[in-house]
Order: structure tokens, then C-alpha cells, then sequence
């Protein structure tokens, strides 16, 4: 069951496209998972439609008002950016992912944009990562906790958003499952760990992680192997 779901200020903006392509692919793929959330946008989209149609039949005294809302404009950009249905078939490799002789499947989104899956790289402790590369400022990027791993505590300058793909972790105040989304903005500190099982998360980061606690205050160089 999925505790931790996206803001609807950020389905809508997955709606109309309006989210940085790491952002997109962050929450898309947890719709992907949350059938909660497919219903929302499902709504999101609806009430949009309606707007644009509506805007139609708005009466001619009315329309200077509204002159500078090109509705065909919106609707054409909105059919553009708004990721298309799910394909079935995938081929055997290209939707799951391999590490360490573990194999993940992959939610649609992740598994239609396998070929931007870059490779493994070991991170300290066993923590690997795995670049996705989609374009823009953001960093999108996988990270794989192996059982009883701790990240040392750190703050974010910008914000982070990460979704649980397959696994289960917790940090100070919640447990994190498969599909719970979290957004964090650069006052919130944690400490992830995975206590009962190892973790495979989609982290998308705007500024590189900043970690505050003691010793790993010298690990802030680690930051920069996110950001390669
Ligand atoms: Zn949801």
C-alpha cells in the first residue's frame, strides 16, 4: 500500500508538462505505480479538457480578456508532453534491471527509457548508483542501498525527490516502500537507512547533497559522484 504520493501542485504540473524531465520521470513512474494517483491525474486531465473546450464558448465580450490564452495552443502542448500509454511488450532485458545478480522490474516510464540507463558505479559502503540520463539540469539517478546501509545525515541546497521502485527504507521519521514518493526541500536533514531489506530508489536532485553530521561532513566530496 502507498503511504507517500506527489503534491497535486505536481501532478498538475505532470499534466501539462511543466516538470524538469528528471522531476517527469520521477513522478511518472510513480503513477506508473499508484492507481491513486492515475485516478487524480485522470481528473487533472478531464478538468483541463474541460477548460480548453469551454474556453470555446466563451461569449465574444468576454474574449479580449482572455485574448492571451491560446487554448489549441495549450491543448496541442499539452497532448505533446503528456507521456503516451503504456506499451506491453518489452523485451527481456528492457524492463528490469540487473545489480549485483538482483533483478528489478521496471514501472513502464523507467522501463520505455531504458536505453538512458547508464552503468553502475559502487558509491561507499554498498551503495551503487546508475545515472539515467534525460536531459535538462537535474541529476535523475538510481541508487541502490544493499541491507543495513545508512547514508550519512545530510541536507539538500535545492530539493530532492525520490521514489522507492523496489525495497524498503526508513530515515528518521517514516518506513519507505515500493511507490512512495517523498519530496524534500533543502531544510529537511535525514539519514536513510535500510534496516530489513536492501533498496532500489529513483532520486531526482536539483543541487548537490550537503551532509552536515560529524565525520561526514569530509564525505561532502561524495556529493560531487552524484553529480558527475
Ligand atoms: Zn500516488
Amino acid at each position: 500500500m502507498i503511504k507517500f504520493h506527489p503534491s497535486e501542485e505536481h501532478l498538475f504540473h505532470y499534466v501539462t508538462g511543466e516538470l524538469t524531465p528528471a522531476m517527469l520521470m520521477v513522478v511518472g513512474t510513480h503513477v506508473d505505480m499508484c492507481s491513486q494517483c492515475q485516478r487524480n491525474v485522470h481528473h487533472i486531465e478531464e478538468d483541463l479538457a474541460q477548460k480548453v473546450f469551454g474556453q470555446r464558448q466563451i461569449p465574444t465580450e468576454l474574449k479580449a480578456a482572455n485574448d492571451s490564452f491560446d487554448g489549441d495552443d495549450m491543448l496541442a502542448e499539452i497532448m505533446a508532453q503528456t507521456p503516451q500509454p503504456k506499451q506491453h511488450l518489452l523485451n527481456g532485458v528492457a524492463n528490469e534491471l540487473i545489480l549485483e545478480g538482483r533483478r528489478f522490474p521496471l514501472p513502464g516510464t523507467l522501463a520505455r527509457s531504458h536505453h538512458r540507463i547508464g552503468a553502475w558505479h559502487k558509491l561507499i559502503g554498498q551503495m551503487w548508483r546508475a545515472p539515467v540520463q534525460v536531459g535538462g539540469e537535474d541529476v535523475l539517478t538510481f541508487i541502490y542501498m544493499a541491507k543495513n546501509t545508512k547514508v550519512p545525515e545530510h541536507t539538500h541546497k535545492g530539493n530532492e525527490a525520490t521514489l522507492v521502485v523496489n525495497g524498503l527504507f526508513n530515515d528518521e521519521t517514516s518506513e519507505y516502500r515500493d511507490g512512495d514518493f517523498m519530496f524534500l526541500d533543502g531544510s529537511v536533514k535525514h539519514t536513510p537507512e535500510t534496516r530489513h531489506e536492501d533498496c532500489l530508489t529513483l532520486a531526482a536532485l536539483d543541487a548537490p547533497m550537503h551532509f552536515t553530521s560529524g565525520i561526514s561532513r569530509l564525505l561532502n566530496p561524495f556529493s560531487s559522484l552524484f553529480f558527475k
